[in-house]
Formats: structure tokens, sequence, C-alpha cells
């Protein structure tokens, strides 16, 4: 997955065009900045090899998610049902705005499962957000239905999947909003970066102003525009645009290589009995990023993942007893553990957690080991690391 391991002579060339002219900010500056607009020029390449009316590059994608929140009008009191695995940044951007995550189970696909969805829709539901973890995608048909019928909006993060497609579509671009995360260790970096796109001219404007202080970017005198709105700062800095610009033009090779890597440890450990593949809902091609199985229980996949890392078999991850990406370990979350005083309606909207268990989830999550497919590899040495995996996976279930 992460598109630093092959940052290179291009990324370097961006850049220096920017140091080149000094102009590090994305807006502005006309004059100076010799025709060098990268920001600009990422956006363009996002819409159009995604297929995409807008783009609106920021600063994180954690700023992606928020700012597609905000931009569909979604904040204090809203209700906005996620999934109990992802990267916690899925939830610090709902809580940002002052409303409410509200949490539920996965399946085997890893992401929203259907009926936990339904069922924890209410009046006060204004979005579903789900997250394409670890490559692939959520069913986007079953969760536009229950948007439709509802009156949802459907917010797509799929940080983890860029380049995986539905029904011929472009992860990101099936839902009203859809957000890119391009920090350090993503398919695509910026180093720091993110994006929202939508085919949704208001979402757009609101996203494009909201994201540089309500400015509304009429004219080309900066301190002269007015602002319709309150914003805040989530602007992408040029050099920043500059790596993310570079990094872009060459996603189809990165997926290229993924796909090519993650095919040949497949196919090792395919006819390994007692080991299953995540489901990938129908019409979906994952990014292939991850390459993500299941063992037969919780005791199985914790020796296997010992015996990853005992062996020398580095980012595979055992996610029920990792910090970070599901929802055992968010005690800050479910103890509300602020900086700050946080609203009553958000105090109240999150009581729910205390004490809730998500048992199905613990049933997938506990049995699954999901290894991060890296571009670096060559292919020798991804069919060594195939072979090892598939030998010590066959020793830790006898
Ligand atoms: C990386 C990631 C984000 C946030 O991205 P940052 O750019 O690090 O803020 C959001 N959601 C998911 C699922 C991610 O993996």
């Amino acid at each position: 997955m992460p598109g630093f391991e092959l940052f290179g002579d291009a990324e370097r060339k961006e850049v220096h065009d920017v140091l080149d002219s000094g102009v590090l900010m994305r807006y502005g500056f006309d004059g100076m900045r010799q025709g060098h607009w990268k920001a600009k020029e990422m956006e363009h390449a996002i819409q159009s090899r995604f297929e995409v009316n807008h783009a609106q590059l920021l600063s994180s994608g954690t700023a992606a998610v928020s700012l597609a929140l905000a931009s569909a009008g979604i904040g204090a009191g809203d209700e906005v049902i996620m999934p109990c695995f992802t990267f916690v940044a899925s939830f610090e951007a709902i809580i940002m705005l002052g409303a409410t995550p509200i949490i539920v189970e996965i399946d085997d696909t890893l992401t929203l499962d259907i009926d936990a969805v339904k069922a924890a829709v209410t009046p006060k539901t204004k979005a579903i957000m789900p997250v394409h973890m670890c490559g692939s995608m959520a069913n986007l048909n079953a969760l536009r239905a229950i948007c439709d019928a509802n009156n949802l909006i459907l917010i797509e993060d799929a940080c983890q999947a860029i380049g995986g497609t539905y029904d011929g579509k472009a992860l990101g671009t099936i839902g009203d909003l859809g957000c890119f995360s391009f920090d350090f260790v993503k398919t695509v970096t910026c180093g720091e970066g993110g994006v929202v796109i939508t085919n949704n001219q208001k979402y757009y404007t609101n996203a494009d102003h909201y994201s540089d202080h309500g400015h509304d970017h009429e004219g080309s005198d900066r301190g002269a525009e007015t602002h319709p709105f309150l914003g805040y700062n989530f602007r992408i800095s040029e050099l920043n645009a500059a790596v993310g610009l570079a990094q872009f033009r060459r996603i189809d090779d990165f997926i290229a290589i993924q796909k090519k890597h993650y095919t040949i440890i497949r196919n090792e450990l395919s006819n390994i009995e007692g080991l299953t593949f995540r489901t990938v809902p129908e019409g979906g091609e994952e990014s292939y990023a991850f390459l993500n199985f299941f063992l037969e229980d919780l005791d199985t996949a914790r020796k296997v993942s010992h015996s990853f890392k005992d062996n020398g078999i580095d980012v595979c991850f055992h996610y029920f007893d990792n910090n970070w990406h599901y929802i055992r370990k968010w005690d800050h979350l479910t103890t509300q553990k602020s900086l700050f005083p946080l609203s009553k309606e958000l105090k109240e909207g999150l009581s729910y957690l205390k004490g809730k268990t998500f048992e199905k989830s613990d049933h997938f999550i506990g049995r699954n080991i999901s290894c991060l497919i890296k571009l670096s590899w060559t292919e020798a040495e991804v069919i060594q690391r195939a072979k090892t995996m598939a030998a010590l996976i066959r020793e830790s279930i006898v």
C-alpha cells in the first residue's frame, strides 16, 4: 500500500517547481507562481481518473471525512452510522462537528453489516458512512437503498481502498460524497493530505469555502472576498500537493503492483483447509491494498499472528488485539475522555456505548488476519513470503 515506497524523481521534480517559485500556498499569488498550481492540478487529475465532477483537496483524510459531513449540513445532535472496525479518524471526524457516531457491527466483508445498519436508523440519523476497510468495500447497493428509503446521505470513507471499484465505478464516487486520505502510509501519499469528491455542486462549493475560512473564492483579490458562512482552515500546502500530484499520476501502476503481489500470496494460501478469504460484495473489485483472511477461531488467529511476527512476516495485523482499528481498544471514546467539555448532545448521544458489546464483529475480527501488500517487494520476495506464510499457517492449524 504505501506510495512512499516508490517516492522518487517524479515527486522531487514537482516539489522543485514549488520551491523554485516559492509559492507554497494553493490560492492567490498568481504573478509569482510561474504557472504552477499543484493542488488544482491534482484535483483535476483525480476528477478525470475517477470520472467525478468535483474534488476538493485538503490537509488530511480526517479533514476530508469531517468536511464531507459538514458540506452536507451534518452537525450537533445528528447521528451518523459507521462501523466498529475502522481507523479512529472516522469517529473523530464526526465528533469534531458535534455529531454523534452510531457505531454498528460489521460482517464477513469487514465493513458495515446491513441488518445492523437498518436497526440503527432513528429519526436523528442523517448519514450512513461505510468505511471500505483494508482495500474492499461495503455492500453499497444495499446501503444506497436504506439511504433512499430514509432520506439519508451516503458518505464513503474510501481512505484505505483507493483504486477499488463497485459495479464498474470508482469507490468514493458511488456515495453522495467520498473521501480519500493521502497520509504517509496510504497507497497514494502527499505526506499529509486528503480529498473529498462529489458530483453534487452544492456540497463541493460548501467544501471549497469551508476548508478556507469560508472564503467564497470569487475574483482575484483574496482580501476582498466575502464569507457566506463560517469556515476553518483545512487547506493543503502546494508542497504536499506537489508530492501527491506525482504520486497520483502513478496510481494505475501502484494498483497493478498491489494486484500482482496480492494474487501471488492469495493463490498460495487458497488451498489451506480452515482458511477463508474475506467476502467482497457482488460487483466489487478490491484495490488489493491488503489481503484479508479468516482462520477457524480466535486462538488460531493469535497463533498465526505470533508465528508471523516470530518468523519475519511483517505488516500482517490481528486487529482484535491491535490498539487502533477496532472498538475493543476505543476506551477514550466509550468513556468520553476529552481535553475540553463535550456538548450535551454529544455526551448523551455517546452514552449508548457504555457496556455495549459487538459479538458478531468479535467473531469476524477475532479470526481475521490482515496483510498489507507492499509496493517495493520484488516478485521473488513475494513468492518466498507467500510460501513462508502458508507453511506457518499450516503449522499453527494442527
Ligand atoms: C487514514 C484513514 C483516515 C484518515 O486519514 P488521515 O489522512 O490520516 O487523517 C480515515 N479513515 C480511514 C479508514 C483511514 O484509514
